[in-house]
């Protein structure tokens, strides 16, 4: 049995390759294997109610999946924290809390989408304390899809031209919210997404070995982690030509 991780795969239906490559990975797990997507899937999403062939073809490749024997599991990204339970239960997965903590063998591994982590990031710190607040969201929810669209559109823009004026340390993990979260569940292993910087961190922390796995975006390679039997890989591949 397998367990596969991937994130930040920012679906649209633009994104031929991106949607080409996710659907022939799908077909990497087998009956009785567990996949975790660890947030940001869909570029953006602004409610379960909206409905287009695209978000239905990749339903049906979730459900497929899941009914030929493969654990689902889906947590919030940035871009997606409004995908609610009627997608996830039409889909076959499992929502999951940011943080949730997993066993892999004897370890506890902490799971995280990674943007509560970039605590440097105050500005989006802010943003992301209102648009986690479920008034916020039921307010957001409650307007018509064309407004929804209109406020997506630009939340990006805007955060495209605030994110390229941020220095590069304030877009990456602070050390210490990474320190303080494995402490706070006794793990010292941990995989993330959100940051685009797909590697693996080793470090000590009070004599302890700790580790972080990033998982890649997939702009322009798929990434891919798969653990089995304790041991961990975490794997780029190219995405099939448009
Ligand atoms: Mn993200």
């Amino acid at each position: 049995m397998s367990t596969w991780f991937i994130s930040d795969l920012h679906l649209a239906p633009e994104e031929t390759r991106i949607t080409a490559g996710f659907l022939g990975f799908m077909l990497e797990p087998q009956a009785g294997d567990t996949l975790y997507i660890l947030g940001d899937f869909f570029n953006y999403w602004i409610g379960d109610d909206v409905k287009t062939p695209y978000i239905e073809q990749i339903q049906q490749v979730l459900k497929a999946t899941k009914d030929r024997g493969v654990n689902l599991y889906f947590m919030h990204g940035n871009r997606d924290f409004l995908i609610g339970k009627d997608f996830c239960d039409a889909s076959g997965m499992t929502l999951l809390n940011d943080p949730t903590i997993i066993h892999l063998g004897s370890e506890p591994v902490v799971l995280m989408h990674g943007d509560s982590l970039c605590t440097r990031d105050e500005a989006y710190m802010e943003f992301r304390k209102m648009a986690r607040n479920p008034q916020w969201q039921q307010q957001f929810l409650a307007q018509p899809i064309e407004d929804r669209i209109a406020y997506a559109q630009k939340a990006r823009s805007e955060s495209q031209s605030s994110n390229s004026m941020k220095e590069d340390s304030i877009m990456d993990v602070t050390p210490s919210a990474v320190d303080i979260e494995l402490s706070k569940h006794q793990s010292t292993r941990m995989i993330h997404g959100h940051t685009h910087r797909p590697a693996v961190h080793n470090w000590q922390h009070e004599g302890q070995n700790r580790e972080r796995i990033v998982l890649g975006d997939w702009y322009t390679k798929g990434w891919y982690l798969k653990v089995d039997n304790e041991q961990y890989d975490l794997v780029e591949f190219d995405l099939p030509k448009a």
